[in-house]
């Protein structure tokens, strides 16, 4: 048994705790948490180490990385949406092998190191997703699914052939590219089969402007620079914004998850809350393609399921998710606790995790970060906020990392 201690600590699920501890059993989970004087009373043979001016929090959970482009070259940050997809087309063809799997495993101790105890990523590569390191975060994997004709569907569906996971991973779904990649076919037999195997559907829905221009009109930059630069033919307009074709369709629910979901007028954030269908937000890639910022405060409002995600390396910049929690903040006007609480339980919400991750509470993994405290406020929540760098990374009570 251990304690893990500190001048504040944030189970997240509960009221922050001056001078609080987490006890954490031999087995990796938590026991209780609570004032560092009263657990060493409780359990006076446990191990105690204190975090010296340092705040203790839930790991983080990542919602959305695509950890396979995390060792491509970067793209200038002032590219237009469909110029900066035309780009990762082009560096996933000139990449070797070797790169997207480096990217794998690179990008995930990468976020452990950030304080992330579990990532939903999404792979293209074949057998990618063998290659999340053993010793690194938990991850649910997602297989990308490209099929803008319902003839390709079948094929994209069953190649490559889901790979053994390492035992770092599990199977979370599939993730329907987006409603300018994928026809509805494609999203109804992903969501079937996602479904069947108990996992979710993600899918990338209303980023950008041209997602919706090209949804209603089959026209705009996606018609014209996407599907002109490329030899493949587009999927039918729908004359629907994407998301009433997917609610029209039934592929919104509270197992498929929405990614971006940037350019929404208020019903469309009503059908996202009344269908139960999660939304992940990604502030800092949203801010660096130029296709707006989310209504993450009306998101929020509406009862909406919500985590956050850092998107790609090759969209945020690098894969710090605490920089999107602050941006969250900044941009949407959320609360420093509705931030912390997205990168952490509300994630754990979204990917089905919660009772296991997302908080410190007894009976969960004891999944815990250190960071460090600069701020002497009064508000725990404003404090944990603006800490500053990772100090330790705990993953089921064993410190993984620490700087
Ligand atoms: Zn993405």
């Amino acid at each position: 048994m251990k304690l893990i201690a500190a001048p504040l600590l944030l189970p997240v699920a509960a009221p922050p705790i001056r001078d609080g501890a987490a006890l954490v059993g031999d087995d990796g989970l938590i026991l209780a948490v609570g004032p560092l004087r009263e657990l060493t009373r409780t359990a006076p043979e446990a191990s105690t180490t204190f975090h010296e001016d340092s705040v203790i929090l839930p790991a983080l959970i990542n919602c959305h990385t695509h950890l396979e482009l995390s060792s491509l070259p970067p793209i200038a940050c002032d590219s237009l949406f469909v110029e900066w997809i035309l780009e990762v087309v082009r560096r996933k063809r000139s990449a070797a092998p070797e790169d997207f799997l480096r990217g794998i495993k690179n990008g995930a101790l990468e976020c452990l190191r950030l304080g992330q105890g579990v990532l939903a990523d999404v792979t293209s590569v074949e057998g990618a997703e063998r290659h999340y390191p053993e010793e690194g975060p938990l991850v649910a994997h997602f297989r990308e699914l490209i099929a803008p004709s319902p003839e390709g569907v079948e094929m994209a569906l069953e190649r490559p052939k889901d790979g053994a996971l390492p035992k770092s991973a599990y199977y979370g779904g599939l993730f329907a590219h987006a409603p300018y990649t994928v026809c509805l076919e494609g999203y109804e037999k992903a969501l079937g089969k996602a479904l069947q195997k108990g996992g979710r559907l993600y899918t990338h829905l209303a980023e950008s402007l041209d997602e919706v221009e090209f949804a209603l009109t089959g026209g705009g930059p996606i018609a014209e620079e996407l599907y002109g630069n490329i030899p493949v033919n587009p999927p039918a307009a729908t004359g629907l914004h994407p998301v009433d074709w997917l609610a029209r369709n039934n592929i919104l629910g509270e197992n498929t998850v929405a990614v971006h979901a940037v350019n929404l007028l208020s019903r469309h954030i009503e059908i996202l809350a009344k269908t139960r269908t999660s939304v992940v937000l990604c502030p800092r890639s949203n801010e660096n393609l130029g296709v707006g910022a989310a209504r993450g405060r009306a998101i929020l409002d509406a009862g909406i399921r919500v985590g956050l995600g850092t998107d790609s390396l090759l969209s945020a910049g690098d894969l710090d998710l605490w920089k999107d929690l602050l941006l969250a903040i900044d941009r949407y006007g959320w609360s420093p606790a509705e931030a912390i609480f997205a990168a952490t339980l509300g994630g754990a919400g979204v990917l089905g995790l919660l009772g296991e991750r997302g908080a410190l509470k007894a009976g969960m993994k004891a999944d815990i970060i250190v960071r460090g405290l600069v701020a002497k406020g009064t508000d725990p929540w404003e404090m944990a906020a603006a800490s500053q760098g990772t100090r330790a990374v705990y993953l089921s009570g064993r410190e993984t990392c620490s700087a």
